[in-house]
């Protein structure tokens, strides 16, 4: 298929921020497509030319991009001053390529698979004289590429399509398009987390297929997710028959295991077996049943005592010194659901049934391999007193579950709730920085903070936040932020949107300073949300909420 069709519904999805519009013309576009070229075409759609649990990221800098564009015969100052003026390389590119055409004419047709899988191939290539061999292929793309397909590759590659296409839309478009419910396509989704392999099943099976979508064992899902409860009391009411167990601040852990295999998997869907070989080791000795997936949280501990998540996150994307950083923060899993056991999926087994399924499947070791610790109670001064002792021994909090609940992938549906004595704080995405000053020149030392518009897809500043970082966090900020710098304007930098924060604020106000329509009074850093990516950041439809609640 000619990658110019697939351009005409970018074109038309850029044009509208409706929604049902949205779902309408990827519904149309997609109802009649192949199998093979939908699964190519849905991800283009997405902006996502790899999986989360592929373990790849296309990695192309903007420079590699202007460095091509000065291949193409422009000069660089040329191409920054329009950069500036845009803020966007797509358009850049498309601007510059319009202009070449004038002068070569030079046609032949793209097609989405050439696009697709010449971006793909950009990742693959690694060594020494990999630059060299990824200029020449965006070159060749952009070369054959018209004018407003460039604009659409040079988004692709750099990670930033812009056309605010969410999951609900995606989902909606597959169930219109295939004639399905959007129930089932979501249920197939969240276990699957491919939204390509998902459609060709709606487009093949139908509602059928989608609902016999089975758990599979080294492929990531979608997991449950905790409501916020306003406080011990409400949770205990709302979870009908609540067990409480400690709420372990670490990093939520999918744990599979086929016979001699173990794969682990975090809330994001990324593969960090290689990372935790601990872990690993751990499981394949104590875990009993041939064929498991368990979930627990992975704490980072030291003298007894459980690390600040901070501290572990180090070791999540580590690809270097991985076992030194494993003796460095050595950790503990604290199992608290079991989603299949010997083959068996339990989905749609109540938790009481599953958590028994979990004792039954480990071997604990104490403060290290072990059960969340759980107490069964309706009994409010009982289940004050475990959350003030989870506290106390440095854990964030408790979790109050129903155990009548099943287990619902990738929902928010009440089956359990977090209590935790905490400000509200918000989860925002660091689109831009400063250098700073004096003994701090070096580091970047203050930072724009943005909400995400979930309708368009852009983000919004709130605020600019300089607090709450120790000298060390400020070092790591910088070193993460760094690569990810798209133009610098003096002491100003604009940043890729890449890296997620826990934002605590005094208060929350109305600013006409700031494109959002609200500023933060006071950021203070929490934490980096190593397990949060953009799509998860906090949208304005809450700050508006947060807002009005006053
Ligand atoms: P939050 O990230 O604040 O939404 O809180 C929910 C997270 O708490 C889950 O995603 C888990 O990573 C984590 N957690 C810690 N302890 C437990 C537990 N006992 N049961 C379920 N989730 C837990």
């Amino acid at each position: 298929m000619e990658y110019s069709k697939l351009v005409e519904i970018y074109e038309k999805l850029a044009a509208t921020t409706k929604k049902l519009e949205k779902t309408e013309i990827i519904a149309n576009f997609i109802k009649n497509l192949d199998t093979e070229n939908l699964q190519i075409v849905i991800p283009l759609l997405q902006g996502k030319i790899f999986l989360e649990s592929e373990e790849r990221e296309i990695g192309i800098a903007d420079k590699l991009i202007i460095q091509s564009l000065t291949k193409l015969g422009f000069s660089k100052q040329e191409i920054l001053d329009k950069f500036k003026e845009t803020g966007d390389l797509g358009l850049v590119t498309e601007q510059l390529v319009k202009k070449k055409k004038q002068i070569a004419l030079f046609k032949r047709k793209l097609s989405v698979e050439q696009v697709f899988y010449s971006i793909r191939e950009l990742a693959e290539l690694t060594g020494k004289s990999s630059q060299d061999k990824k200029l020449d292929i965006i070159l060749e793309l952009l070369n054959s590429a018209e004018p407003k397909e460039a604009r659409y590759i040079t988004r692709t590659i750099l990670e930033e399509l812009r056309l605010g296409i969410a999951e609900g839309i995606l989902r909606d478009s597959i169930a219109t398009a295939f004639n399905v419910g959007k129930e089932e396509v979501e249920y197939a989704y969240n276990l699957k987390t491919d939204f390509g392999l998902v459609a060709k099943i709606a487009k093949e099976e139908g509602k059928k297929g989608l609902k016999n979508v089975k758990l599979e064992i080294g492929y990531p899902i979608k997991v449950m997710l905790a409501e916020k409860a306003g406080s011990l009391k409400e949770a205990l009411e709302n979870a009908k028959e609540p067990a409480i167990e400690i709420k372990y601040d670490g990093m939520r852990t999918l744990v599979q295991k086929d016979k001699d295999k173990i794969w682990l998997f975090t809330r994001r869907l990324e593969n960090v077996t290689k990372q935790f070989p601990d872990l690993v080791e751990l499981c394949k000795k104590n875990i009993k049943s041939e064929k498991v997936i368990l979930e627990g949280e992975t704490v980072g501990i030291m003298n007894g005592k459980p690390v600040p998540f901070q501290e572990l996150s180090r070791r999540i994307h580590r690809k270097y010194n991985i076992e030194e950083m494993a003796k460095k923060i050595p950790i503990q899993i604290n199992f608290f659901d079991c989603l299949l056991v010997d083959g068996k999926q339990l989905l749609n087994e109540n938790f009481g049934i599953r958590r028994k399924k979990l004792e039954g499947a480990i071997k604990e070791i104490k403060g290290k391999f072990q059960l969340a610790e759980q107490i069964r109670t309706k009994n409010i001064k009982e289940a004050e007193k475990f959350y003030n002792n989870a506290l106390k021994s440095g854990q964030e909090g408790v979790m109050v579950k129903n155990l009548l609940a099943p287990y619902q992938p990738g929902k928010r549906v009440g089956y359990m709730y977090k209590v935790k004595p905490e400000e509200e704080t918000l989860d925002l995405v660091i689109t831009g920085a400063e250098w700073g000053q004096g003994r701090r020149a070096n580091w970047l030392a203050s930072f724009i903070l943005s909400v995400r518009d979930e309708e368009t897809g852009e983000l919004l500043e709130i605020g600019k936040m300089g607090t709450g970082l120790t000298d060390e966090l400020f070092k790591e900020l910088t070193e993460k932020l760094k690569s990810l710098i798209v133009i610098e304007e003096e002491n100003m930098v604009h940043i890729k949107p890449k890296i997620v924060v826990e934002v605590g604020y005094q208060e929350l106000q109305k600013s006409p300073n700031y494109k959002s329509g609200f500023a933060l009074r006071f950021p203070k850093l929490i934490r980096i949300r190593e397990d949060k990516g953009i799509e998860e950041a906090d949208t304005l439809e809450r700050i508006k909420r947060l807002y009005n609640k006053k």
